[in-house]
């Protein structure tokens, strides 16, 4: 299945953003883009991108393009790097998201007698009601728990036969690992997960997989595109399936802007084919994935892109290399012994840029010839140096949301430095 798109529908929705989004009429008043001229897919391709960054310059409501009285909701994406971003909803908008949620449900395998455990959060931030929202919509029984309580999870979860677990791969993991160490394994549940919001390795996958006993899916969104739900992975697991009736995707080179072929790797840009509170044209995501140029095994219509590999902005360079998440996942793949959690870190010392990869392996594994292994697969993996640290299983911290792995700290003072090393 190729990314194409209904060239009418892709230019309705460029023409109503035009004419109704704030935020374009500016934007496309400073390029010069008259949109009546754009007749093609090639046309198209000379339209701006948008970023968060230019969204956030339009706080808060740059970005409605109906009135007031159609508005019946909004999310804020995190503003934990300057102002945040506000998205308007339309009652229309809310529903076509939780349709598009259901849809994602129905090709994890849920039914009406599934009973979701949701630990992403409500509120603001839009994962916890998109996953609420599709499962009613589905007709399963929703458990609204949110994040943290552990306990409390649990004993959800035992108590009320709890089949499918909804939450970030961080907090799945360490769900997974409480569960093991209270022996809780055999009085659980548990058929599936649907895991989102956060890149995770196969490793990482491996073991909630393993010590849960359920099979995983890829859910697939961001805030500013209605939130998770906009694709997610099917039982054959060859890729993230999108929802091509409401997005067009396209894959572009991060550095140059230019456009790049089905089948390579690159930042993914979406364009919102129906969303009226606030279209977006052209968003650059910052996610780095390919359109996979062919069509799942399962015969399914909807397109694919494969797992995301890491964020554009994720991406470090040290001395000249780009290092990314992706990366490092692979490299753990190859080496016995090691288990999925890791961090980078990267400082500078003695006028030289210094890689730490710090690691957890398994328990009775012999350190010293590993950390041996790891440094020489890091520098051919990798094409630089980095010192190797081995600790123990459980001694990195674990998160209920995002894991933070890479850490630099070339441009910040020596103390914070030595409060991480
Ligand atoms: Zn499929």
């Amino acid at each position: 299945m190729r990314s194409t798109v209904d060239f009418e529908i892709l230019k309705k929705s460029l023409v109503y953003a035009a004419e109704n989004s704030p935020f374009y009429i500016r934007l496309f008043a400073e390029y010069g883009i008259n949109v009546e001229k754009v007749k093609s897919i090639e046309d198209f391709r000379e339209v701006p991108y948008s970023d968060k960054t230019d969204l956030r310059e339009v706080y808060p409501l740059g970005l409605q393009a109906v009135p007031d009285e159609e508005v019946v909701r909004i999310h804020s994406s995190s503003g934990t790097t300057g102002q945040p971003v506000i998205i308007p909803y339309t009652r229309e908008d809310v529903e076509n998201w939780a349709e598009m949620f259901a849809r994602c449900y129905e090709l994890a395998g849920l039914t009406r007698t599934d009973r979701v455990q949701i630990t992403p959060g409500f509120g603001l931030w839009t994962a916890g009601i998109g996953f609420q929202a599709g499962c009613e919509k589905l007709g399963a029984m929703a458990i609204p728990i949110g994040p943290g309580n552990t306990e409390k999870q649990l004993q959800m979860m035992v108590d009320l036969k709890t089949t499918v677990l909804c939450a970030t791969s961080s907090y799945a993991l360490l769900l997974a690992e409480e569960v093991n160490k209270r022996g809780l394994k055999d009085k659980i549940h548990l058929k599936r997960g649907i895991i989102g919001s956060e890149r995770w390795g196969d490793l990482m996958g491996k073991r909630i997989t393993e010590e849960l006993g359920i099979e995983l899916f890829d859910i697939y969104g961001l805030t500013e595109m209605y939130g998770p739900g906009i694709g997610i992975d099917c039982e054959k697991h060859e890729g993230i399936h999108y929802w091509n009736d409401y997005f067009y995707f396209e894959i572009i080179d991060p550095d140059t802007g230019e456009v790049l072929p089905d089948g390579e790797t690159g930042e993914l840009v979406i364009t919102t084919l129906k969303k009226a509170a606030a279209p977006l044209i052209r968003y650059r995501t910052h996610d780095l994935t390919r359109i996979i140029p062919h069509r799942c095994s399962c015969g399914r219509d909807y397109p694919m892109i494969d797992k995301i590999t890491g964020r554009t902005d994720d991406m470090v360079k040290v001395k000249g290399v780009n290092i990314y998440p992706g990366q490092i996942d692979e490299l753990m793949k190859e080496i016995e012994g090691l288990s999925s959690e890791y961090q980078i870190i990267i400082y500078h010392e003695e006028g030289r840029d210094r890689v730490l990869f710090r690691v957890e392996t398994a328990p009775a594994v012999d350190r010293v010839r590993l950390k041996e292994e790891i440094q020489k697969t890091f520098k051919n993996r990798i094409g630089i140096k980095a010192d190797c640290e081995c600790v123990k299983l459980g001694e990195l911290p674990r998160s209920e949301k995002k894991s933070r792995r890479v850490f630099d700290y070339r441009y910040e003072t020596q103390k914070k430095k030595e409060m991480v090393l």
